[in-house]
């Protein structure tokens, strides 16, 4: 009797805890009616750098397959571009507090029109950010007072450290990053929208001093990260201990990583990946699984062309991705927590500096 009575309990509780998951996800379905306030719009379809743990990157370096050709370097024509903001516009996908991010797993400064694609958020009422590795400068930019951010890549700060990540020639690159800065600055950039972004491996990090000199002196924030995989291919081999030897001995050289089997049980049941509250556009203007989407795999770095799907409500969206097979195999894998708290996980204290 006593044994009868307690499994009515745990099914009680179990019942109880069902609703209360139940509840929690119709509140955050609601949410996701709301217009997208980010949007990773990617402009150029190629990046000129080769970051070895980058999807780009390691594909330059051969560690990864090439891109099949509808991935193939290219960048989205003007028309294109602008049909499908006015489109997302006009569906109230999105709304006039978007801020258009120029850029995904591309360089957006490679773009041949680039002055035209920052120009065309401007006349639609829309704010834009620009993340660039410093390759290159702006060619007589157009007005940048409606930036919301400028975001500058630095792998270190030495020939060594440019080397072993972008590849570039670290004076060049040096100059490239103040013009870039002074001129942003000069075309109405705000200040405070300006970033320095130090990607801090196991090799560089006594070159934090001088990335954090080069900010002062620049007047700009510089925000440091400890460097991970940056591709989910890597990242899904590593935590299945599938990567090959000699990658991963040379994973355990450059980066932060984590024990695996720590992260067990972190994920917690009713997690929800912030992605979801962003939009994530390819080349060719379709929708793609997120930002950290998997080149190559046209079922997640094409999902979805708008074009074909005229009355898709936001809600659509947000089941067609959280249901899609790229979220579900990352959900069950733990990864859309993992990407989003490394800090929790990473053998690294510059998370937090
Ligand atoms: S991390 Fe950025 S700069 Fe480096 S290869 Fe990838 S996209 Fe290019
Ligand atoms: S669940 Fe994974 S693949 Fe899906 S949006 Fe989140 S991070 Fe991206």
């Amino acid at each position: 009797m006593l044994n009868k009575n307690k499994n009515q309990e745990d099914i009680n509780a179990r019942i109880e805890e069902l609703k209360a998951v139940q509840e929690y996800l119709a509140n955050i379905e609601n949410e996701y009616n709301a217009p997208f306030k980010r949007v990773y719009f990617e402009i150029s379809g190629t990046c000129n750098a080769i970051c070895p743990w980058c999807e780009r990157g390691a594909r330059a370096r051969k560690l990864l397959p090439p891109l099949p050709p509808s991935q193939s370097p290219t960048f989205i024509s003007l028309d294109t571009f602008t049909h499908r903001l006015q489109d997302l516009l006009q569906r109230k996908i999105i709304d006039s507090d978007a801020s258009i991010h120029l850029y995904n797993w591309g360089e957006p400064l490679l773009h041949p029109h680039f002055n035209e694609i920052v120009t065309i958020t401007k006349e639609l009422g829309l704010s834009c950010g620009i993340s660039t590795n410093g390759s290159h400068v702006f060619d007589n930019p157009p007005d940048l007072s409606h930036l919301s951010h400028l975001c500058l890549s630095m792998p270190g700060f030495s020939q060594a450290s440019y080397d072993h990540a972008h590849g570039f020639p670290f004076e060049n690159t040096i100059k490239n990053i103040k013009t870039l800065i002074l001129t942003a600055k000069a075309a109405g950039c705000p200040p405070s929208a300006i970033y320095i972004y130090g990607h801090i491996y196991r090799h560089n990090q006594h070159e934090v001093p001088l990335l954090k000199k080069f900010a002062k002196e620049l007047g700009v924030t510089l925000q440091l990260c400890a460097a991970n995989f940056n591709a989910f291919t890597f990242f899904t081999e590593y935590l299945q201990g599938k990567l090959p030897p000699k990658t991963l001995a040379k994973a355990k050289q450059d980066l932060f990583l984590f024990d695996p089997e720590k992260l067990k049980g972190l994920r917690p049941i009713d997690y929800q990946c912030p992605q979801f509250n962003y939009l994530t556009l390819s080349h060719t203007g379709k929708m793609s699984t997120c930002c950290g989407t998997q080149l190559g795999i046209k079922e997640e770095y094409e999902f979805l062309d708008f074009d074909e799907y005229p009355n898709l409500s936001l809600k659509d969206i947000y089941k067609m991705r959280k249901n899609s097979p790229a979220c579900v195999h990352c959900q069950n894998n733990s990864l859309d927590w993992l990407v989003n708290n490394y800090d929790k996980v990473i053998d690294s204290s510059l998370a937090s500096e």
